[in-house]
């Protein structure tokens, strides 16, 4: 392990939490080619590329996440009968749901250049600035890899209880329930953040899931 990261550690408490320094920040290396400058303004092509959201429009970009959540409780509750286990565990999934939001806001939303603004297509940005200060955006790429795949099970929990479960006891309430919930989980949501916020962020450049788009359309 490198003596700057060790530093980096012990700057922020001692022992490696979920928010640490990021390597870039700790190391203070140059930019690397897919960073954004560390300034807070924006170059002029990137603030012309925003665009802010009304609050309808960030209820609207909210709904096929919330619909995931709930169509994912509804996959337990169904699956098990209307039974209390199926109930139970459709509570700790939608508790799951609404905690992943909060850990994105906690984690990633600090680093993001839509911190405390209205251009964040889906309002956690400005939620955001409320639980935490603004952090490096040069940790955003960092951060955003670091903490995405504490929700990614939300997209595969439902589907992977709901496919014995129905092979079990056959049901054609679950077996539409799945395949809605898969419609919104692997298109909808996905269409929504690539025609709504991820083609408009100044941040895609150093975005994991972006950054290949971007360089392929240049
Ligand atoms: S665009 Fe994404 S990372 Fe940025 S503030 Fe909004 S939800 Fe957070």
């Amino acid at each position: 392990m490198r003596a700057e990261h060790v530093r980096g550690r012990v700057r922020a408490g001692g022992l490696p939490g979920p928010d640490t320094d990021c390597v870039a920040h700790d190391t203070g290396r140059e930019p690397m080619e897919n960073d954004l400058v560390q300034s807070d303004e924006m170059s002029p092509q990137t603030t012309r590329s925003m665009r802010e959201y009304s609050t309808v429009q960030v209820f609207i970009n909210n709904v096929p996440y919330i619909a995931m959540t709930l169509l994912g409780a509804a996959v337990f509750v169904t699956g098990f009968g209307g039974l209390l286990p199926g109930w139970l565990a459709a509570i700790a999934y939608a508790a799951y749901g609404l905690g992943g939001a909060v850990w994105i806001m906690v984690f990633v939303c600090p680093y993001c250049r839509y911190y405390d603004n209205n251009s964040c297509p889906c309002g956690y940005g400005k939620i955001a600035a409320r639980l935490r200060e603004k952090k490096a955006p040069d940790c955003f790429s960092e951060k955003f890899k670091k903490h995405i795949p504490v929700i990614v099970p939300l997209w595969f929990i439902p589907v992977l209880a709901g496919v014995p479960l129905i092979i079990r006891d056959f049901s054609w309430l679950l077996l539409v329930l799945l395949v809605v919930f898969a419609l919104d989980a692997f298109v909808v949501l996905p269409l929504f953040s690539s025609k709504h916020g991820c083609s408009e962020c100044p941040q895609k450049g150093s975005c994991p899931w972006m950054g290949r788009k971007a360089k392929a359309a240049c």
